[in-house]
């Protein structure tokens, strides 16, 4: 596609496509398809096909390149972590499958340590499960998760972020060792925790029962998602999935969660491209391109830009750049708002409580970081 095409579908609608330098977020589209993903995708369109049986097959196609006993694909790591707090809560019992998100008589609690409460946990809600905290603010202890378990507890949740790791949170190790004791399942949200390689359903061979991985990461549809578990945990969440409400006329809390076949068999092949591409090529290249970024903005006043170093999980490297007000008379919220009045708009942003503005080559297509650093730049005129 040439480049003055770029973006034509959206504004025959009247919408206009943005460069997006803030990297995976979902409300501007999450990921970029890769062209084998995309060419995958458009040759599964072609014929019909049982989604049960593609459900198992895909799953077992993840589940082995993850090195796994079991997966399955979800309508995003969001929905994952939906169909396994139901999972946990109902099992094989279809009654109570259809019961949910009524989790009367039911095991309906998941406990999550304080420290780990985050955006996204929203999500095991959604099935009906209460959350129940434990540990404090500050620390979470061995001791507090024994204190907080009862006979509601239906699994403990945990948020993995190797990228950051949280030393004043119980670790993983401890989390599965204490829920196992008491015969709990542990759920783990690793959903960009896909680099190094070994992340990659790493906390299912620790031990843990589940973990989402969300596709949007890794260059397939950002509609889809992977859990990765047990046999036993990926047999209960398939119960829950919206191709068994039609396939078993078991009507689970999983029927709005769909995920088309065309997407499935994305996931299968973005999978592959992942565990099989040259990492190396690829962190190098993004850094190059972040340090291209660095170069157009280093010397104006006011302005510094520096390289994150950061490679774990699945935004690597990028820019930190920071803006002092006395010198350049812009806020960092200034700078945002005026790439994003600008044509075509550029989105950037600062996160809260950061003093900078993170950019990011993963939603930049080749060339773009030339554009986002130039129309920064020229800001400072
Ligand atoms: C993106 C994300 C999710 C949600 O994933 P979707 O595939 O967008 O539903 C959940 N947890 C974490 C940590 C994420 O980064």
């Amino acid at each position: 596609m040439s480049e003055s095409n770029r973006g034509d579908i959206y504004k025959e609608l009247g919408a206009t496509p943005i460069i997006n330098a803030i990297g995976s977020v979902t409300m501007l589209g999450g990921s970029t398809p890769t062209p084998e993903v995309r060419a995958a995708m458009e040759r599964a369109g072609d014929s019909y096909i049982p989604l049960m049986e593609l459900e198992e097959k895909a799953g077992a196609a993840v589940a082995d390149m993850a090195g796994v006993p079991a997966a399955y694909v979800t309508s995003g790591a969001g929905s994952a972590l939906t169909l396994a707090a139901a999972a946990v809560m109902a099992g094989d019992d279809d009654d109570l499958i259809q019961q949910l998100p009524d989790t009367t008589g039911m095991k309906g609690e998941i406990l999550i340590q304080k420290r780990q409460r985050y955006w996204y946990d929203r999500c095991l809600e959604a099935s009906g499960a209460k959350l129940v905290d434990f540990g404090t603010d500050s620390r979470t202890t061995k001791e507090d998760l024994r204190n907080a378990i009862g006979d509601n507890t239906a699994a403990v949740h945990f948020y993995m972020v190797e990228q950051d790791p949280d030393p004043d949170a119980l670790s993983l190790e401890d989390t599965i060792e204490i829920a196992h004791d008491h015969d709990l399942p542990v759920l783990v949200d690793a959903a960009g925790q896909i680099y190094p390689l070994g992340n990659f359903g790493k906390y299912v061979k620790m031990g843990a029962d589940f973990q989402c991985i969300a596709a949007k990461y890794m260059g397939a549809s950002q509609s889809t998602g992977l859990a990765l578990g047990s046999e036993d945990m990926i047999r209960k969440i398939s119960k829950q999935s919206f191709v068994g409400y039609e396939g078993r006329r078991i009507r689970g809390i999983g029927r709005p969660h769909k995920v088309d076949r065309q997407e499935m068999v994305g996931v299968v092949v973005a999978v592959r491209q992942w565990m099989t591409m040259n990492h190396e090529d690829r962190l190098s290249s993004i850094e190059q391109r972040s340090n291209r970024m660095i170069e157009i903005l280093s010397g104006i006043e006011g302005v510094s830009a520096t390289l994150i170093d950061n490679m774990i999980g699945h935004q690597p490297f990028g820019v930190q750049v920071r803006v002092n007000e006395s010198v350049t008379g812009l806020t960092l919220q200034d700078v945002v708002d005026k790439l994003k009045q600008g044509d075509p708009p550029v989105w950037t942003r600062a996160r809260d409580g950061d003093d900078y503005i993170a950019l990011h080559i993963f939603g930049l297509s080749e060339g773009e970081e030339e554009i986002v650093g130039n129309r920064i730049a020229a800001l400072f005129d």
